[in-house]
């Protein structure tokens, strides 16, 4: 059947009528950016959803009882993702716009705010930067959830990804400051068995930990410790605050202990030495850059490390960080970086008679969804439109007022779009935002939620 577009209310009605398993959808006539080395961008391409993969990309595919999704006009892309964003922090979003460094962050925030959070807070904010990220595109996201004071804390977190339909990557550390229960890093055993025991979910578990004991001390620094912790739950690392000396010598000291790898991503890595990116390289560990944080709040050198990252041969994912100071979405860590990295070279080769060295927005786009996966450990999942992999997809509207007349898609995508042109956001093969609305929100009792989360944290004095 033939039911016009993604505007269409009755497709999504005829989409839903049907059993998600064994559902076909077609998308037909789009500009397909599959972010896949192999198949690049294909033109008035056709592609199959079956159930929640991805079966085929190509011109006039066939499918006799798929909904067929009449995508003329539109941009077909991976879903972005988001390699590190502190989501319970929502309901403070751009509560200090103009924090000027880390300690100013740290103190508001991680000493202040987090120690009265509750675990109802923990929910309404982790839902909230979850719903917002698949607004804008983003259908993966790892959320480093660093104020897990109880168990019941970090239930909450996870629940709340779970409830949004997101692929959430649930990194979870014990808080920074105040009074908590000591469960972390023990509970991950009990997290992993409640919440990630099957390999065919959306969710899974990474250890989140710091660099160094610098900011909270040495419990939540990364070490040989921690790593076993990890290795025995056979899941990911992500370590934040990875910036300045001290983390350039707690990586060549994890380098020497074999605690690198492509398990282990590193955040920011700003101001790091030559030696701690060689060892980095070396043992083909991650790197998660935040482009904004990095430059707004002024980590270190203020300078997102991706000269660095790809002189030792890596190639970096994106994310957003903490939405008390910064944009949500992902085009604003692609534009940042873009113009940020080109300024650089341009720059750096000014006067002289070197050609400047500059990314493309290929290569943004490319950081924004295949390395973000890399990262996030499910580069196997997600992260391009692979037929193989799970149906995170994008349909993005290219002859909108802003966007026409469409001339270079990835161009399109990279500077010319946001949050609005999305008209379709599938996660797992199943509609998460259709005709530009998020699905199954009451934004009204929502709005209500975070409000009365919000006045509860800020009228309750820090313990
Ligand atoms: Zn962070």
């Amino acid at each position: 059947m033939n039911l016009n577009d993604t505007t269409s209310a009755a497709v999504l009605e005829e989409l839903r009528r049907r059993p998600a398993d064994r559902r076909r959808i077609l998308f037909t006539g789009a500009t397909v950016v599959t972010m896949d080395p192999g198949l690049g961008v294909v033109d008035g391409a056709d592609l199959l959803v079956s159930g929640d993969t991805i079966t085929a990309v190509g011109r006039r595919l066939d499918a006799a009882d798929a909904v067929v999704v009449d995508a003329t006009g539109t941009i077909l892309a991976p879903g972005f993702v988001d390699t590190h964003r502190h989501a319970w922090e929502a309901q403070l979003r751009r509560i200090m716009p103009n924090v000027d460094d880390l300690g100013g962050y740290v103190m508001a925030t991680l000493a202040g705010y987090a120690t009265v959070y509750r675990p109802q807070d923990m929910y309404i904010g982790t839902r909230l930067a979850a719903l917002t990220a698949i607004d804008s595109g983003i259908t993966t996201m790892l959320d480093f959830s660093h104020n897990s004071r109880t168990h019941q804390h970090s239930d909450a977190a996870v629940e709340a990804l779970r409830d949004t339909g997101i692929r959430g990557v649930h990194a979870s550390m014990g808080p920074h400051f105040g009074d908590w229960d000591r469960q972390w890093p023990g509970d991950l055993t009990r997290l992993k068995e409640q919440y990630f025991s099957s390999d065919h979910q959306l969710l899974t578990l990474r250890l989140a930990t710091l660099a160094t004991a610098e900011i909270a001390g040495p419990a939540l620094a990364y070490g040989p410790e921690l790593a076993r912790v990890a290795q025995e739950l056979g899941i990911g690392v992500s370590v934040d605050a990875v910036f300045g000396t001290a983390s350039s010598d707690a990586v060549l000291r994890w380098a020497k202990d074999g605690i690198l790898g492509p398990d282990v991503t590193l955040i920011h890595s700003t101001g790091l030495t030559p030696e701690a990116w060689r060892a980095m390289g070396e043992s083909g560990t991650t790197v998660a850059l935040a482009p904004t944080s990095d430059a707004q709040i002024g980590l270190e050198t203020a300078i997102p490390a991706v000269d660095e990252a790809l002189s030792v041969g890596i190639r970096p994912g994106l994310s957003i960080d903490v939405e008390v100071a910064l944009a949500s979405d992902m085009f604003t860590q692609m534009r940042a970086l873009h113009a940020i990295q080109r300024m650089r070279a341009v720059n750096a080769a000014y006067g002289t008679d070197r050609q400047p060295s500059r990314i493309t927005t290929h290569d943004v786009l490319d950081f924004a969804t295949l390395q973000g996966a890399r990262a996030n450990g499910l580069a196997d999942v997600t992260g391009s439109l692979t037929p193989g992999k799970k149906a995170d997809l994008l349909v993005i509207r290219a002859e909108d007022l802003n966007n026409m007349p469409l001339n270079d898609p990835i161009g399109t995508i990279v500077l010319g779009s946001d949050a609005r042109n999305i008209s379709a956001v599938l996660i797992n093969g199943e509609p998460r935002k259709w005709a530009g609305q998020v699905l199954d929100v009451d934004l009204a009792a929502l709005r209500d939620e975070v409000h009365a989360s919000r006045e509860y944290v800020l009228n309750t004095p820090a313990v």
